[in-house]
């Protein structure tokens, strides 16, 4: 194991030179080439053809809502769209990919020369796209017995074909420079703003926990000030936002740490793994690797009309930077406020609560506090937790209410996230509603004042702010759910 460059010494040396590669799965109904279902989670093998198993005589035909998504993406990252473009078959041999070769397009991308303005630490930062292309998906292979998971030492491997031939969209990046200690921070906006245009579009689950959108991060450093590329690897499949921070972080400072040592980066793929946050050597991997691409002869040149494309130019959502300018506003939010909104990757989130009721404040602390904090507990994306927006509107109606208070409240979110039902029917389960009947209160009341003679004393004497320390007695009679307002009245109208 190497001895890592410490971050900061690491940006002493060297200019780190990033490259992003994001696959996009698209949510078409049928797959890129033939009509097969592409619903995630279907038995294995039960969603394919003779076209996406590739078996003798089979003949593809293009997806044309597959087409038209592609081209809305480009757009959506201010791309050139194609005149004229064809597939092309990149040529390898891979057991999960039944044809021996993978329709793609090499020279001749649907989309081109594009960028998208990434929001970073509130300063705005240019990532330009080179291009954007389409290509279908492999299938998966499953490796039974080792330890690992790997098919080293597996005692056998299984196929499934139902991915085969899902579309992708390619979106490759130009070399991002200039980056320097923010790097890892610009690597992980671009992705997540990715991720919230393609859901604005709606050409995608966009689930990275499902890999409907996967990015490979590539990594250079040159010497500080040199400007030229160095050597670069490529971490692949890295399926959440944080570890394309911590995936980048990492490979800054093991790159730093080789070339300060006098070695030499080897161009390779690296596998990211999760759970220790270390990168590992995948496979070699030349820039001139021989892949055989060819013009597809299956399937006619893709020419889009400019009617058309100015057509889906017309159906483009509110570009997100647009968009989160106009909810800041809206919201009322600070710039802070703001920025720790989409850092958090709840932009939508709390967009969806305040449509179901909540105020856009309340939206954003239950979000930004109390489910960030159970959805890094959990290891997942905010996204992923499992509790919704509408449900968290609801809880917050009953605080509002004056049902429940915020300690309650989080007692309600635990029973959502255990599948206990509605909030409603959680508050009634738990017996988790506040108490503000007299009658169960003033009992409380009096015992508190009875156990607190010296401070109900200091009341009698007009010193109110006492009251404190006997609402807290009352509270804790009540396992937190005395309502607190009454309570103090109850308190200053006996011993007044
Ligand atoms: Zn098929």
């Amino acid at each position: 194991m190497i001895d890592l460059l410490s971050f900061e010494e690491a940006l002493e040396k060297f200019d780190p030179a990033l490259g992003l590669e994001v696959h996009v799965e698209l949510n078409t109904a049928s797959k890129m080439f033939c009509g097969c279902p592409t619903e995630f989670g279907a038995e294995p093998n039960t969603q394919v053809c003779p076209t996406c198993l590739g078996l003798p005589g089979a003949m593809p035909v293009v997806n044309r809502v597959a087409v038209e998504s592609a081209m809305r993406i480009g757009l959506a990252l201010n791309c050139e769209i194609a005149e004229w473009c064809r597939f092309a078959r990149k040529n390898y041999f891979y057991p999960d990919m039944p044809k021996n070769f993978q329709t793609s397009q090499y020279d001749e991308p649907i989309a081109f020369e594009g960028y998208l303005d990434v929001d970073v630490d509130g300063e705005s930062f240019r990532i330009e796209i080179e291009r954007a292309h389409m290509e279908e998906d492999t299938g998966k292979s499953l490796h039974v017995g080792g330890a690992t998971g790997r098919i080293h030492g597996s005692d056998y491997s299984l196929v499934d074909y139902n991915r085969a031939g899902i579309p992708l969209i390619e979106i490759v990046t130009k070399p991002i420079k200039g980056t320097r200690d923010q790097a890892p921070e610009i690597a992980k906006a671009y992705v997540a703003q990715l991720r919230e245009l393609i859901v604005a579009l709606g050409v995608s689950d966009a689930r990275m926990d499902q890999g409907s959108i996967r990015a490979d991060v590539n990594l250079s450093l040159s010497p500080a000030g040199d400007g030229a590329l160095g050597t670069r690897t490529e971490t692949k499949n890295v399926n959440s936002l944080r570890s394309v921070e911590r995936a980048v972080r990492y490979e800054m400072r093991r790159h730093a740490a080789i070339l300060d040592g006098g070695g030499s980066i080897l161009q390779e793929t690296r596998h990211w793994h999760e759970d220790t946050g270390i990168t590992t050597s995948g496979r070699e991997k030349s820039d001139a690797e021989d892949y055989r691409y060819f013009p597809e002869p299956d399937l006619v040149p893709v020419a889009p009309s400019r009617e058309w494309v100015e057509e889906l130019r017309g159906t483009l959502p509110e570009p997100p930077r647009v968009r989160r300018s106009r909810l800041q506003a809206d919201w009322g939010f600070s710039d802070l406020e703001m920025r720790d909104t989409v850092g958090a990757g709840a932009l939508g989130l709390v967009e969806e609560t305040v449509a179901s009721g909540a105020s856009p404040q309340a939206a954003r602390k239950w979000w930004l506090s109390e489910m960030a904090r159970r959805a890094n507990d959990a290891g997942v994306e905010i996204t992923d937790l499992g509790v919704t927006p509408a449900q968290v509107a609801e809880v917050q109606r009953l605080v509002d209410a004056g049902s429940l208070n915020d300690k309650l409240a989080r007692q309600v979110f635990d029973g959502l996230l255990a599948g206990e039902g509605t909030p409603g029917e959680i508050v009634a389960a738990r017996d988790l509603a506040i108490v503000s009947d007299d009658v169960a209160l003033g009992a409380a009341v009096d015992n508190a004042i009875a156990a607190n003679p010296d401070v109900a004393d200091k009341i009698r004497d007009g010193k109110v702010a006492a009251a404190g320390a006997l609402i807290g007695a009352v509270m804790k009679e009540m396992r937190g759910q005395a309502d607190a307002g009454r309570v103090r009245e109850l308190i200053l109208e006996k011993l007044s």
